[in-house]
């Protein structure tokens, strides 16, 4: 099928179940929920989804052989991502359960299922096939994936973009190949804590090729070439920030693949973030 895309986006596909209480229980106790729905999701799904928008994509993933694989393969085709490097496996798909209060805190458990039979030789083999300008990876997979990745970019030359997400400690050679680390404050504060905005994108700057961090309300910093870039976004009233990173990574990387500068691509990236946030989802 497609044996060309521009993106490769090595991730996880989760089926999100999201069940509303007014409060959330205490250890022990039972609440009765307000109401549930079930979404596509996984970080992997949502930057790949969000980079098709603009260009080429693929999808380098597993899911299992049930219903919910089913449904998350027919979403991610219907957003016109290339699912042919998606791995059915014997078994259960991953499944997000995201528990949200009256205030819109959230308690969220991940059940990896198939996401955790992703190998580093099917990562290899899918990147042979498609050679792509740029693989974009994040952290939910299990460590051999991501370090898949960026030995295959290494090699061929291709540029390699993480988004070190759920935050962990990672090899400073793999950290090193990151162009860019895509963080939001809280994962950048994890990899060079300081005390400032500026001192903390040096230290990044020192231990990845280049990085961007997402402020939210406030913004991307972009730190590229020994250059510090400030990116405000527009005022919006957000409506919902839930993936909003995702929607940034993915769009980003749509934007460089496409041979636009990382300050430029930012920037766009931040655009459509902020759009998204604006938006309901419900
Ligand atoms: P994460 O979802 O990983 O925590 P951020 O909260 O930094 O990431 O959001 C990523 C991007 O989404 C921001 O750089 C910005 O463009 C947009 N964004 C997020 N929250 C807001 C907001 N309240 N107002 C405007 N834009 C926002």
């Amino acid at each position: 099928m497609n044996s060309s895309s521009r993106v490769a986006v090595v991730g996880t596909l989760n089926l999100d179940q999201v069940v509303h209480v007014e409060r959330l229980p205490a250890d022990g106790e039972t609440v009765l929920g307000l109401s549930q729905t079930e979404r596509p999701g996984g970080k992997g799904a949502n930057q790949a989804a969000a980079a098709a928008a603009i260009t080429s994509t693929s999808l380098i993933a597993a899911v299992g052989d049930d219903a919910a694989g089913t449904t998350m393969l027919e979403y991610q085709r219907a957003q016109g991502v290339d699912v042919e490097h998606v791995r059915r496996v014997t078994g259960l798909s991953g499944r997000a359960v995201i528990e949200v209060d009256a205030d819109g805190t959230n308690r969220i458990i991940v059940l990896s299922g198939a996401n955790a039979e992703l190998t580093a030789d099917h990562v290899t083999a899918s990147l042979d096939a498609l050679d792509p300008e740029v693989v974009l990876t994040q952290l939910e997979s299990p460590r051999e994936v991501t370090d898949a990745a960026a030995r295959w970019c290494r090699a061929h030359l291709r540029r390699f973009v993480l988004n070190p997400s759920p935050v962990a400690a990672l090899d400073d050679s793999i950290l090193a190949l990151a162009d860019p680390l895509v963080v939001n404050e809280i994962e950048a504060a994890y990899y060079g804590t300081a005390d400032d905005l500026e001192p903390l994108a040096q230290r990044l700057r020192s231990r990845c090729t280049s990085a961007v961090i997402t402020l939210g309300a406030e913004g991307v910093l972009v730190i590229d070439d020994g250059r510090v870039t400030r990116i405000n976004v527009r005022g919006v009233t957000a409506v919902d920030t839930t993936g909003a990173g995702d929607v940034f990574a993915g769009t980003l990387v749509a934007h460089l693949a496409a041979g636009i500068e990382l300050p430029e691509a930012a920037s766009l990236a931040a655009d459509t973030a902020t759009d998204f946030v604006s938006r309901s989802r419900n």
